[in-house]
């Protein structure tokens, strides 16, 4: 599946949310995937009927990007929520960035220089370039938890329970609409909660408290763990949970096992909705899914942002 359409056709004031890579782990190529896609985790986001300016992460999925930016180089910046392969392997291969005159990556402060860190994942003998050789545009840094300004979006920035390094969720606004996403979440880490699911923790309620999308792990389901209790991951069951606990309007099943057929898939959609009930919509991330969230202007929209599927 491609992720095509062109950024002229959304609405001016609007926040666009197109999915990219909707996979964790590792890609998934293969019969058994082609509609939910196989690319790992990238999210693009837009505002006033352009072209992408923020990434979030940069798994395979940053090589659709390049169609979205109508043959412009990207401008803007990459926030990579942690550096694990799959939110990074597709930085070389951003053919939306090799002419860039900026690209900004932002990773979760390390305690160590953002590109000596990121060097560890590219750079011979492991892979041929180093980051700095991606281009005269590229810049990388550490991002620090809290509230940032970041291409004109307001961003929060929380480190989050995951494995094996420091991770963040993000929150982004433009001022009338908002995007959470925690894509690798690991609630348990810090405890069962009251429903065995995971702790509804500070972070996760602050990042999606009141938001009118959030994209969550969905790499498990409840009756998997606590076996998986290692891989760092979140239940479905447990966004669903914290997204109607957090006053959310769409829950985005995203990250989804890469061993997931579509078929799977489906039926973990259509048991999320079930569970859901009430006034929460949910979705399962495909590559290609596209929503365009409009602002408190919008006359009649329900809860001051109308959000519709292109
Ligand atoms: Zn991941
Ligand atoms: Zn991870």
């Amino acid at each position: 599946m491609r992720v095509g359409s062109p950024a002229s056709r959304s609405t001016p004031g609007a926040l666009r949310v197109t999915f990219c890579g909707v996979r964790g782990s590792t890609p998934a190529p293969g019969a058994d995937f082609l509609r939910y896609g196989g690319h790992t985790s990238c999210v693009a986001i837009s505002r006033d009927a352009r072209a992408p300016q923020l990434l979030l992460d940069a798994g395979t999925g940053i090589t659709e990007v390049t169609p979205l930016l109508g043959g412009a180089p990207f401008t803007g910046s990459i926030l990579l929520g942690h550096l694990h392969w799959d939110h990074t392997h597709g930085i070389p291969f951003f053919a939306g960035g090799r002419e860039a005159t900026r690209i900004d990556v932002y990773l979760p402060e390390q305690g160590e220089s953002a590109e000596s860190v990121l060097e560890r994942c590219f750079s011979p003998p492991h892979f041929p370039i180093v980051p700095s050789q991606l281009g005269p545009g590229w810049s990388f840094a550490g991002l620090a938890e809290g509230e940032h300004e970041i291409d004109g979006f307001r961003v929060l920035a929380l480190e989050i329970p995951h494995k094996g390094g420091r991770a963040f969720g993000y929150r982004v606004s433009d001022g009338e609409s908002s995007v959470a996403y925690l894509s690798d979440h690991s609630p348990t880490a810090l405890g069962p909660g009251a429903d065995g699911l995971g702790e509804r923790h500070d972070a996760a309620m602050a990042l999606a408290g009141g938001a009118d999308v959030l994209i969550h792990d969905a790499q498990h389901l409840a009756s998997q763990f606590p076996s998986v209790d290692f891989l760092g991951h979140a239940s479905v069951e447990y966004g669903v949970a914290l997204a109607r606990e957090a006053g959310v309007r769409i829950l985005v099943l995203f990250h989804h096992d890469p061993q997931r057929t579509d078929d799977e898939i489906d039926d973990i959609e259509r048991r999320a909705r079930e569970l859901a009930g009430g006034d929460l919509e949910v979705r399962a991330a495909y590559q290609g899914l596209t929503l365009e969230l409009t602002g408190s202007d919008q006359k009649g929209a329900p809860r001051g942002t109308a959000v519709r599927q292109l």
